[in-house]
């Protein structure tokens, strides 16, 4: 009875076929790819032992240890290394040391998993920080690792005393360099459609990169047949520049490529240089391609959050915009609608004196009348609608606010040849602000600056500046933007902050007007003066104090 219910809950599925458990899957699925790269590069041993300078298959292990937090990994990873030795080795130690080894290579592993588990690391690799600390790991681990190793055998007459030195540097390299090639690869989550856009975005360079790939493998094999080590070097080329543009997943994966083709290269070419001899080398570009992944990782992972805020920051400008936008349309048609209502209301009484087709007619106007009345009743909702929206005040820090926006606009000003600098206090303290709203401020005077400058024909013809200044004046902090343009036309200047006022043949005219409402709303302020660079000038007022809100 007690079989059948344990039976029920692991392995018979709706159809009632019988079914193995996820992680016998997993488990055997393990033992099977252990075993068998353990066979594959059982190359170049050191004699009487399972000491062989390339372990991709500890790669594996330590992967299996890093992700599968379940008590059966770490005896499952000793019995791969007992089976391993026992099945492959020329001549294995006898079985009770064999036991013991395997025990203490688990146990030294599984508290390497563990130290970098509790760092985060069973996660792909993103970070130069997150490489080096799994890189420190590794080398620390297998250092252990081999010295434990090659003592027992040492200890237990195994292996001759004079040969610890050359096994314990052996059995090091190997399984560092099997950990640092495959655990990071094992640990990627590829999504394929992800890869698929990032592979077809640049076919060109894929080609290239293709073709580089291919020559480094001919070169390899030309290499290893006329002995010649030092020539090695150009096939790292392609691993970094692989690296570079594809982040850890394309790094660790052309390094292993790498690594594997010139391996066989050896193995194939009789009399060829030893194995352990390139493996240095290999080893210190692995580790290169390791940092140069995580920092192309890194740099790509900045990028994308870069990207999400903008899109948020786009979004809320958008809403922010409508609402300003109903709100002025609210304001400005009110009155023209209230007057159009009257007067269709007046035509309504004097139809209805009128005998002729009076009827009729006063049936229309009361219809016209209605329709007015809700107009004016919808943008009062609109309005209403928006002004919904308050203001989540926050301790912010301006500085950073304003680095925020210059660096989006980064490319523009580029492209625009606008010089741009920022000045600052060394000790600027926090505001009380909506920090989404104050970027929406500082991004639109930035944005009306660039735009100023698109006025002047040629880029060169006057000194395209920006700066903007934080300063502190008593309780309040100011942001002021100053720019080199051609300022602001005396038509404009008294009608500035009014909506629908622009001078751009696309300009909406509700920038400053939103950015004047949201800085007053949370008790700051917005006006313009005349710059000391020739062109506008801004100038932002937030209190470093909470002030209390008013309505938009
Ligand atoms: P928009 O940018 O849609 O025109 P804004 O309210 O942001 O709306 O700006 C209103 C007008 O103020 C602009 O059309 C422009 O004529 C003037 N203006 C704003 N900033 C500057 C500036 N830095 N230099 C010159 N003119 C400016």
């Amino acid at each position: 009875m007690t079989l059948l219910t344990g039976i029920s809950t692991s392995v018979i599925d709706r159809t009632g076929i019988s079914r193995l458990p996820r992680s016998w899957l997993i488990g055997a699925g393990y033992l099977a790819l252990y075993l068998l790269l353990y066979w594959v590069t059982y190359l170049e041993p050191l004699a009487h032992t399972g000491i062989t300078p390339w372990n991709p298959n500890t790669g594996v292990a330590v992967a299996l240890l890093l992700t599968r937090r379940e008590h059966w990994a770490p005896p499952l990873v000793a019995l791969g290394i007992f089976t391993g030795e026992m099945l492959v080795d020329v001549s294995p130690p006898l079985w009770w040391v064999l036991a013991l080894t395997s025990t203490y290579l688990a146990a030294v592993y599984t508290g390497a998993a563990w130290l970098l588990r509790r760092r985060g690391f069973d996660q792909p690799i993103e970070t130069p920080a997150a490489a080096a600390w799994f890189a420190c790991v590794s080398a620390l681990a297998s250092g252990t690792a081999a010295a434990g190793y090659v003592g027992i055998l040492v200890g237990t007459t195994q292996v001759s005393a004079h040969e610890t030195l050359a096994g314990i540097g052996r059995y090091w390299i190997g399984d560092f360099s099997g950990i640092i090639a495959l655990t990071p690869i094992l640990l990627l989550r590829i999504n394929r459609q992800v890869l698929w856009k990032e592979l077809s975005r640049n076919p060109g360079e894929l080609v290239l990169q293709i073709i580089s790939a291919a020559i480094a493998v001919g070169l390899t094999f030309a290499l290893a047949a006329t002995h010649d080590v030092r020539l090695f070097y150009p096939l790292f080329a392609p691993v970094t520049w692989i690296a570079l543009r594809y982040g850890v997943p394309g790094a660790m994966i052309s390094f292993s490529l790498v690594q594997t083709t010139l391996v066989v290269a050896l193995e194939l070419t009789p009399g060829s240089i030893p194995l352990f001899d390139v493996q240095f080398p290999l080893l210190s570009l692995g580790i290169t391609a390791l940092f140069l992944g995580a920092l192309a990782s890194q740099r790509e992972t900045a990028l994308r959050q870069m990207r999400h805020q903008d899109g948020a920051l786009q979004r809320s400008m958008r809403f922010a915009t409508a609402g300003q936008l109903a709100s002025a349309l609210a304001h400005e048609l009110n009155q023209p609608m209230t007057a159009l209502t009257s007067y269709v209301r007046a035509a309504e009484l004097m139809a209805e004196q009128l005998a002729l087709g009076g009827e009729r007619l006063a049936d229309t106007l009361h219809k016209a009348s209605t329709q007015a009345s809700r107009a004016t009743a919808v943008l009062r909702r609109l309005r209403e609608f928006y002004r919904g929206e308050t203001a989540r005040l926050e301790p912010t820090d301006a500085v950073a606010v304003v680095m925020r926006v210059a660096l989006r606009l980064q490319e523009r000003m580029r492209r625009s040849a606008v010089e741009f600098d920022l000045r600052h206090g060394d000790e600027v303290p926090s505001i009380m602000v909506d920090s989404t709203q104050l970027e929406i401020v500082i991004h639109n005077l930035l944005t009306n600056s660039l735009d100023a400058f698109d006025v002047f024909p040629a880029p060169t013809e006057r000194l395209r500046r920006v700066e903007i200044a934080v300063e502190v004046r008593g309780e309040n902090v100011l942001i002021a933007v100053d720019d080199s343009g051609p300022g602001i036309g005396p038509d404009l200047a008294t009608r500035l902050f009014e909506p629908f006022v622009t001078s751009k043949p696309s300009g909406m005219g509700l920038g400053l007007s939103l950015s004047r409402t949201l800085l007053r709303h949370q008790g700051g302020d917005l006006w313009s003066e005349l710059s000391r660079l020739g062109g506008a000038r801004f100038v932002v007022r937030l209190s470093t104090r909470e002030m209390p809100q008013t309505a938009l």
